[in-house]
């Protein structure tokens, strides 16, 4: 049966804290496989995506993943880090590199006592004890990889470190993800990738994310969402649809699960699982 999921980020504002909880306690009775929570590029963020999933852990009855980044960290930071999740009874760590703070597409400069890759991440928290590790993987290529060949070899190390899944970064052509997968396949990995699932509902905010992730974004998706522009009810009809019928597809194809972008609003993201659940048949707790 294919997994469910969902991704929070940590708020900003006591307004963002009340909207993240009303999103989670919505989440909560379908009893998805997990949830995550992203980690920020620096400073009071990252105390508050420790602080999201410590609670997530204690007050609800979801098992949360912890996104943890190698920026700006020492080892020794890291291993704190990872410590107070497993005193909290988190055993999920997605292990990510991270980009650089401020400019994500600048030259990335590791801490001078911190790592380099995310495949050192993995081993880091593969040592430190039974941790359920997710990783990132790119159906449309990590930007900084020069070719595919490299980019497929570096995955499959994360997971020959230990990696026991992956989440993809956004995308929009489900070919993009199955042309990922098979590559993967034939590297001789078989570790499950969960393709991430964004809602398009909102034209700009979406190149935005677009732009950002490198995804390319499809020309007649945003011609629609364009001429909906003022009308926030039909670019929520026009993303859900689309979002609809790319997991319907990947399902089809064989995905292992779906990991839904809720960006802290589960709306979209329970209307297309709503949608999706209508024609195929989940694990149900
Ligand atoms: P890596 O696996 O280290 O790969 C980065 C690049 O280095 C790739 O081109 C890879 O091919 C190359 N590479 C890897 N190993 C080697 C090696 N040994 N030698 C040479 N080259 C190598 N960012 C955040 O800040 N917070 C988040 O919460 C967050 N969540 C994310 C969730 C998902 C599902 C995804 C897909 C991304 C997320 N990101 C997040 C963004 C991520 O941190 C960036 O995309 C980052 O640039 C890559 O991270 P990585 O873990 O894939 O790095």
């Amino acid at each position: 049966m294919p997994t469910f999921s969902f991704e929070f980020f940590p708020p900003k504002t006591p307004k963002g804290e009340r909207t993240l909880w009303e999103a989670i306690r919505r989440v909560e009775p379908l009893a998805p496989d997990f949830v995550s929570v992203t980690y920020g590029a620096g400073g009071s963020s990252r105390d508050r995506t420790v602080e999201v999933t410590r609670r997530i852990a204690t007050d609800t009855t979801l098992r949360p993943v912890a996104h943890l980044t190698a920026v700006g960290h020492s080892v020794a930071e890291l291993r704190h880090i990872i410590g107070q999740y497993a005193d909290a009874g988190i055993h999920d760590v997605l292990a990510l590199r991270g980009d650089p703070p401020g400019d994500p597409n600048g030259p990335w400069t590791a801490h001078p006592h911190g790592l380099t890759h995310a495949v050192e991440l993995v081993e880091l928290v593969r040592e430190l004890g039974d941790f359920t590790i997710g990783v990132a993987a790119f159906p449309e290529m990590h930007p900084r990889s020069p070719d595919w060949e490299s980019d497929i070899r570096h995955f499959v190390a994360k997971c020959e470190a230990g990696a026991d899944y992956a989440l993809t970064q956004m995308f929009f052509h489900v070919e993009d993800y199955l042309r990922l997968r098979d590559r993967v396949a034939a590297a001789g990995c078989d570790v499950p990738i969960i393709p991430e699932i964004m809602p398009a509902t909102d034209v700009r905010q979406i190149r935005r994310f677009a732009e950002l992730s490198h995804a390319a974004f499809p020309e007649d998706l945003a011609h629609h969402l364009e001429a909906a522009r003022h009308d926030p009810a039909a670019g929520h009809r026009i993303g859900v649809a689309y979002a609809t019928a790319m997991a319907d597809r990947l399902l089809a194809e064989g995905a292992p699960g779906l990991h839904y972008i809720t960006l802290n609003r589960s709306t979209a993201a329970l209307d297309i699982h709503r949608d999706v659940l209508s024609t195929r048949s989940f694990r149900v707790r």
